[in-house]
């Protein structure tokens, strides 16, 4: 009955509860060089070894100065100059300015730099344009604006990418302590599978969901482990499981829906699971399971109590990207550490009204193509023709998920709208 079932918010919040308790049994930890730690979670903070900037810095190319000086408008003296990478200068003498390039440190007395574009230079003298003036401060980055030596600058859990790989490399870090991912093993379940490489018979397809979910996996912090597909029977899902028990997360895509051989949740009733959930009340996915198992032998996260979450997402590749996104990547997220926020939701104007739904009561997640980009504006989006929850084709045009509440029938064009990015 989909009424007993939990709504998408109450399903989040106890798939959300879990990943907190799991945040708390910190993984292992590994180091590894900074051209790999795109991607992983910071282990440690990460401190400044020194000051930042670590002298007064220009920002500007033209003449450091003493900011009362030049403001009165009297030629100063061209007394030496400082180009990036040379050794900070001075004093800067009385009544004469310093040439200086962006990036150079500023030469002890002076105060500001006036830019090269403000500056009259004639006959070996420097004059600020008589229509500007200067304040103490302008154009300079004072030494330990931005940090100082010994500050924290980011805190262990922190998610790794570009800005913060910068960071560390101004810092000095030429390799940084990080989580050991979490592995997840992909289990594709049917009968009707089979390998990318191989030639379809009449009646199967291709097994896309499992190198979808291995992306998933990768792009939410986890290391992915795709299984050999398992077919629609109880042997070989007991084996699947025995096999997939070493890892720190599994994932089954298909056979959790109410089909003849949708026997997923009996052979992880076989294995002594714990079911949280077994369907929300969302569309597409509403046959999603979320559930434990005890552990065994965990291959890289240590649970310290002593069970593994699963994920059976339903089998259609939208369903299974949808529920993916929405409750497998907060758990895995939280198994590699990271305190960065997901599922990653924002807001947009929708650009068209939706068609009216007749069935309320399921909060829905439609394929949406948003477009960012214009100034001072919300984003865009619209929804993409889709054939129900196998078109992968209108997914692979999509860029995000239009939220629609589960007690609206419609959403009318300028509405603004939630969006799930993927
Ligand atoms: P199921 O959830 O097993 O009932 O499958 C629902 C639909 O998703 C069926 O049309 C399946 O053929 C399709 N499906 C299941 N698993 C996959 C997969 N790994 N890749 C692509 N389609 C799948
Ligand atoms: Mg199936």
């Amino acid at each position: 009955m989909s009424s007993a079932l939990p709504s998408y918010e109450e399903a989040a919040a106890l798939v959300a509860g879990h990943a907190i308790r799991l945040l708390r049994s910190r993984p292992a930890i590994e180091r590894v060089s900074l051209s790999s730690a795109a991607g992983r979670v910071l282990a440690e903070p990460l401190c400044a070894d020194r000051d930042q900037p670590p002298f007064a810095r220009s920002t500007r190319d033209g003449f450091a100065c003493r900011a009362a000086e030049a403001s009165a408008h009297t030629p100063l003296r061209l007394a030496g100059a400082t180009h990036a990478g040379q050794a900070p200068a001075g004093p800067l003498p009385k009544g004469s300015v310093w040439e200086i390039m962006t990036g150079a440190p500023v030469p002890t007395g002076a105060n500001a730099v006036m830019m090269l574009e403000h500056a009259d230079v004639a006959g070996g003298k420097v004059r600020l344009l008589p229509s500007r003036k200067l304040k103490k401060g302008e154009n300079i980055v004072a030494q330990g604006a931005q940090a100082h030596a010994g500050d924290e600058l980011l805190s262990a859990g922190t998610a790794i990418h570009s800005a913060q790989i910068a960071l560390a490399a101004a810092c000095g870090h030429a390799s940084l302590k990080v989580f050991v991912r979490p592995c997840a093993a992909i289990l594709a379940t049917g009968d009707e599978l089979v390998p990318i490489e191989s030639e379809p018979a009449p009646g199967q397809i291709r097994n896309s969901n499992a190198p979808m979910l291995a992306t998933m996996v990768a792009a939410a912090g986890g290391e992915p482990w795709v299984l050999p597909t398992v077919a629609d029977n109880e042997a070989a899902l007991d084996q699947a499981l025995a096999q997939a028990a070493e890892a720190d997360l599994l994932i089954f895509s298909g056979g959790v829906s109410a089909g003849k051989f949708d026997l997923v949740e009996p052979a992880l009733l076989r294995a002594g699971a714990r079911f949280h959930f077994t369907g929300v009340r969302i569309q597409p996915g509403k046959p999603l399971v979320f559930g434990e198992l005890p552990v065994r032998n965990a291959r890289t996260v240590q649970n310290k109590k002593g069970a593994k979450c699963f994920f059976g997402l339903p089998g259609n590749p939208v369903s299974s990207a949808v529920t993916f996104l929405l409750f497998a990547a907060p758990v895995l997220a939280a198994l590699a550490g990271s305190h960065e926020s997901v599922p990653r939701f924002a807001l947009a104007r929708l650009s068209k009204a939706t068609d009216k739904h007749s069935k309320p009561g399921l909060t829905r997640f439609l394929p949406a193509a948003c477009t960012f980009g214009a100034a001072g504006e919300l984003p865009e989006v619209a929804l993409v023709s889709w054939q129900g929850s196998g078109d992968i084709a209108a997914m692979a045009r999509s860029n995000c998920f239009l939220v629609v509440p589960e007690e609206t029938s419609t959403l009318e064009a300028g509405a603004i709208v939630r969006i799930l990015l993927h």
